[in-house]
């Protein structure tokens, strides 16, 4: 079985798909393993490094006769292009901000993995990347806010008088925001929760922290969580308004899968917040969770400041890629057997997290934004 592994050419995108330990790991497995050159750099990790492995400075030479094509974020469609008929891709694909791309790859009969579609069901959570990515970001959310005020979090007492410690309120508690708290909670902040599921509240208390019940349900398909009415929304700011306006530090993490960013703080909530107060928006990416957020940037709102980084993941990048590239292995563990691919579509795994097999796309939500 014959691997390619892309180098990452998209802005801000420092991960890489494999690391050394992971491609010993497919070589037992029986994988013969090509990587383009350099591909590891951005993560310090130089082509030196990985043993079992031959590189190639041409992307599309690279993948023209591999069996599996692996990156992080999706190829370009030159790539696409270059590749075998009947070879399979695993990366974060998106489709429906890759239409284009998702067209070829039906067109192309390529059978396409993407990392976004691996079901939230215990036996793949191995496989989770969004998970690990998420947690990842998480942390780094919660010490980019402690880096980004000029007030300590824990409570400290000083020869010269005592500092309370800082309150940190996290929204949207799934993966990352999870991480978040947890990690607040390590340096000593008082940490505040809320989401619109209400079975957070209890993974909210055991990481010592408050959950702010604000009883809506918003409980939609798969876990996630659905849109709100304005109903609900009005509800929810009665509660959670004096939460933001005391806060130190607040963390935004909500997600609602295939749409923008869910708006959970507006102008006139900032406009009350602390002076000096900062706002960490994990959720840029999908255009944010503040009416004030610019995706990418940092931006002040009077004394108020909200931060705004993208592909935070990346700002870890030896770690996400390390994470990253053991979800890709365990997918692959799936499917190569006796040193041959061999799919079993009845396998739930395989079959929900496949984006196009054999000229269709397969998944039913990326079908009907693409076709
Ligand atoms: P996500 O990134 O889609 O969203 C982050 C959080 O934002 C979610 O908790 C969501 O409820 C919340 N949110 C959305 N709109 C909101 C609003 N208006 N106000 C406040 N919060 C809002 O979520 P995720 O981190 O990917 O996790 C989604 C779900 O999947 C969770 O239930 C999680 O526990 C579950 N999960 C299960 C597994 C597994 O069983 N293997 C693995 C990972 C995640």
């Amino acid at each position: 079985v014959k691997i390619a592994v892309l180098k990452e050419t998209r802005p801000n995108e420092r991960r890489v798909a494999l690391v050394p330990a992971v491609a010993d790991k497919l070589a037992k497995l029986g994988a013969e393993l090509h990587m383009q050159s350099e591909a590891g750099l951005a993560v310090k990790l130089p082509d030196t490094a990985f043993k079992n492995v031959t590189f190639a400075a041409n992307p599309q030479g690279l993948v023209s006769d591999a069996d599996i094509v692996v990156s992080v974020q999706p190829p370009s469609l030159d790539v696409v292009n270059a590749m075998k008929e009947g070879a399979i891709l695993i990366s974060f694909i998106y489709a429906h901000k890759e239409v284009e791309l998702t067209k070829l790859l039906r067109d192309k009969k390529i059978t396409t993995f993407a990392m976004e579609l691996v079901p939230r069901i215990t036996r793949a959570q191995a496989m989770d990347a969004l998970s690990s990515q998420a947690a990842l970001a998480g942390y780094y959310g919660a010490l980019l806010g402690a880096t980004s005020i000029a007030r300590m979090m824990p409570m400290t007492t000083f020869a010269t008088g005592s500092i309370r410690p800082g309150t940190v309120l996290v929204m949207g508690v799934g993966v990352a925001g999870l991480s978040a708290i947890a990690t607040a909670r390590r340096i000593g902040a008082k940490v505040e929760g809320y989401d619109v599921r209400p079975e957070v509240k209890e993974q909210v208390e055991s990481l010592g922290a408050k959950f702010i019940d604000t009883g809506v349900d918003a409980r939609g398909a798969g876990g996630y969580a659905r849109e709100l009415t304005q109903e609900e929304k009005d509800k929810i700011a009665s509660v959670v308004t004096k939460h933001i306006q005391a806060a130190d530090i607040i963390i935004t993490t909500a997600a609602i899968p295939g749409r923008p960013s869910p708006k959970l703080i507006n102008k006139a909530q900032i406009d009350g917040m602390k002076s000096g107060a900062v706002i960490i928006d994990l959720a840029a990416e999908g255009g944010g969770n503040t009416e004030y957020t610019v995706p990418g940037e940092t931006v002040s709102a009077g004394q108020v400041t909200i931060v705004a980084p993208l592909n935070v993941p990346s700002l870890l990048g030896e770690h996400a890629s390390e994470l990253y590239a053991k979800n890709q292995y365990n997918l692959m563990e799936l499917f190569i057997k006796d040193k041959a691919i061999s799919i079993d579509w009845n396998d739930e795994v395989l079959a929900k997290s496949a984006l196009t097999h054999a000229g269709e796309i397969k998944n039913e939500a990326a079908k009907k934004a693409v076709e």
